[in-house]
């Protein structure tokens, strides 16, 4: 049986993120042939439609209002509540990032339906779906089916393939008009640290230190090899709580859950509170000079050595390519 499939996609900064792509493949596979709607809900979000369906969505529904600028849960929910009532899904999907880990409990509350959250892997055999999360911090894996009602899942970023993008691909969108009241939160002015660069969570090359990297001026040699490649500067909550960098690099249980192609950890120990947050990246190479640390059971590659001797050495050596 095919279903019809809703797909929330996540705007920052006018730019779509590329979990909302992650999530319209995965909305295909549950679909198993359906129809893939994406939505759209924001104060001027109709722009972004086409991309959506480039990257595989059907058709593109829109919910624009002023105080959909900025996400809050009552707002946003009752939008896509109203999507919902209006399209009567099968299957909705979500990005597992902030906006959707506080909007996906409620929404499936409200529609008393089942929620995967975090899901990194769907197996389909035709119409039966089974949702692959890490479970104990990432120290294993479970697989889980919902049996009856809408199938709701969140997906963890950088875990799903997209679909190849085609901008050839043509699909109708149309706006819902929903009247968004009884707000008990309005947002009227966000104040954003300035991060510069790529996006942590969805960084595909993530280098990090630890209170090995001891001090914030020691964070500078990372910062130029993320920059290097392209990538972003994450850190372990030792490294936060020792004040070297800001908490919102943080990786690991209580921060962020990073699973990029490249993780290199300088000065990390390895705890298996930080593991938590990295261990599912693609490839992991730690560089420790205590060749006893635990980084280096999960590690690919690791080096036994001083970072501020190591890390110079591949900055320069990376240059040369
Ligand atoms: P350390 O354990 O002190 O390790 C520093 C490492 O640097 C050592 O291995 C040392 O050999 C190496 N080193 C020192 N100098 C050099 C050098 N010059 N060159 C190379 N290597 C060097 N931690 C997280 O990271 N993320 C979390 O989300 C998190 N959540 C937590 C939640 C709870 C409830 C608790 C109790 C703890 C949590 N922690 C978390 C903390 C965690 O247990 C560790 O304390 C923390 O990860 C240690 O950080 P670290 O590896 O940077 O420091």
């Amino acid at each position: 049986m095919t279903k019809k499939v809703l797909v929330l996609g996540e705007a920052r900064e006018g730019s779509l993120r590329n979990v909302s792509f992650e999530a319209i493949a995965a909305a295909k596979t549950i679909a198993n042939g359906g129809e893939v709607v994406a939505v759209l809900l924001g104060d001027a979000v109709a722009s972004l439609a086409q991309e959506m369906i480039a990257y595989g969505a059907d058709r593109v529904v829109t919910v624009e209002h002023p105080h959909l600028k900025q996400y809050t849960s009552d707002g946003y929910s009752q939008a896509l509540m109203a999507v919902i009532e209006q399209e009567n899904p099968e299957g909705i999907v979500f990005g597992h990032t902030a906006l959707g880990k506080d909007l996906s409990p409620k929404i499936a509350s409200k529609l008393k339906a089942g929620l995967v959250s975090d899901v990194t892997a769907i197996e389909s055999n035709g119409d039966e779906h089974t949702f692959v999360r890490p479970i104990y911090s990432g120290k294993a894996f479970e697989k889980v089916q919902i049996k009856d009602g809408i199938h709701l899942a969140s997906v963890r970023p950088n875990n799903i393939t997209p679909l190849e993008k085609d901008d050839s691909r043509s699909g109708d969108v149309s706006a819902v008009s929903v009247d968004i009241t009884n707000l008990r939160t309005i947002v009227k002015e966000v104040v954003r640290k300035s991060t510069d660069g790529v996006d942590l969570s969805e960084a595909k090359v993530v280098i990090a230190g630890g209170r090995g990297v001891k001090s914030e001026e020691g964070f500078e040699p990372l910062k130029q090899l993320a920059d290097l490649l392209g990538g972003a500067v994450g850190a372990s909550r030792g490294a936060c709580d020792a004040e070297y960098c800001d908490y919102s690099l943080q990786i690991g249980q209580t921060g962020k859950v990073v699973t990029p192609d490249l993780y290199i950890a300088a000065g990390i120990s390895g705890a298996i509170q930080h593991l938590a947050g990295m261990s599912n990246s693609k490839i992991i190479v730690a560089i420790n000079k205590d060749p006893e640390a635990n980084i280096f059971n999960v590690a690919d590659y690791g080096i036994v050595g001083d970072l501020f001797e190591v890390v110079p050495l591949l900055i320069e050596e990376f240059k040369k390519i």
